[in-house]
C-alpha cells in the first residue's frame, strides 16, 4: 500500500532526514520529497501533488505548528493527512497538534514498526 505514496516530509536536522528517508525506503515508500522548515514545505506543497505530509515541530523560518495551520487554511490541503513527528511528547503538545489539525503524532525516537504503523493507519482512514 505503501510503495504507491507520495509522500513530503519535513525535518530541520540533517541527520533525522537520512534516518526518516531510510525508514521510508525501508517500508517501501519509493516516492518522498524533503524540506528543511515550514517554508520550504509549502514551496514544494504548491509545486506537486503528494498523499501525506511528515512534520516536525520544532524548525527555524516556520515551525511545525505553524505549518500545519497554513496549510489547513488552504482548501485545497484540507483533507491531506499530516502526521507530526516530532521530541514534543508532553500532553499539551499532542492536543495542541491535534487542534491544529493533525491526523497522526508520532514521538521521537521511533521505530520503523511505529512509523508503518502510523502511516498504514492514515491510509486506511484516509
Ligand atoms: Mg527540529
Amino acid at each position: 500500500m505503501l510503495e504507491n505514496k507520495r509522500i513530503l516530509f519535513v525535518e530541520d536536522s540533517p541527520t533525522m532526514r537520512r534516518i526518516i528517508a531510510n525508514s521510508l525506503r525501508q517500508l517501501g515508500v519509493k516516492d518522498f520529497e524533503e524540506a528543511e522548515n515550514g517554508l520550504d514545505a509549502l514551496e514544494k506543497l504548491h509545486e506537486s501533488e503528494f498523499d501525506l505530509l511528515m512534520t516536525d515541530w520544532n524548525m527555524p523560518e516556520m515551525n511545525g505548528a505553524e505549518l500545519v495551520e497554513q496549510v489547513r487554511k488552504l482548501e485545497r490541503f484540507k483533507n491531506l493527512p499530516i502526521l507530526m513527528v516530532t521530541t514534543r511528547g508532553m500532553e499539551e503538545d499532542v492536543l495542541k497538534a491535534i487542534q491544529l489539525g493533525v491526523n497522526g503524532y508520532i514521538v521521537k525516537p521511533f521505530t520503523p514498526e511505529i512509523l508503518s504503523n502510523k502511516l498504514n493507519d492514515l491510509f486506511q482512514n484516509s
